[in-house]
């Protein structure tokens, strides 16, 4: 007597969810098909930037791209970034939290931290992405 079979579809893990990428050169998002953000067995790959071929940073699948023009919310996300901040979990708010560069500051203010050491990366990153656009 033959044992059943588990069903053909129960066949090992599949990416179910798309992970964002974010170029801050360009100024654009992109979501890599078949990468996960929870799934171990899915592996991390490096997602060039499709249009400056440059490695893309991961951002979470809760990040939510601003437009092109908005200059100053690209900085934001990259400070944020820049201290770790991510977008992987829906419960961590970090959106609503820091909806404007101000906010973001805030929001990495820490006892260790000041927000004088805040203010001196995010103008070293206005000035490297002021210093890219010249160029391009
Ligand atoms: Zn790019």
């Amino acid at each position: 007597m033959a044992k059943s079979k588990p069903p053909k579809s129960k066949r090992g893990p599949t990416a179910t969810n798309t992970v964002h990428f974010a170029c801050f050169d360009c100024r654009k998002a992109f979501k890599q098909t078949g990468s996960s953000n929870w799934d171990p067995e899915v592996p991390k790959r490096p997602f060039p930037c499709p249009d400056c071929k440059r490695s893309m940073v991961r951002l979470g699948r809760y990040f939510k791209a601003p437009p092109k023009r908005a200059t100053r919310q690209w900085i934001k996300v990259e400070l944020l970034y820049h201290y770790g901040e991510r977008f992987e979990s829906g419960h961590s708010g970090l959106d609503r939290k820091c909806r404007t560069l101000s906010d973001a500051v805030a929001h990495l203010v820490r006892p260790t931290r000041a927000v004088s050491e805040i203010r001196a990366v995010l103008e070293g990153i206005r000035a490297l992405r002021s210093r890219a656009a010249r160029h391009a």
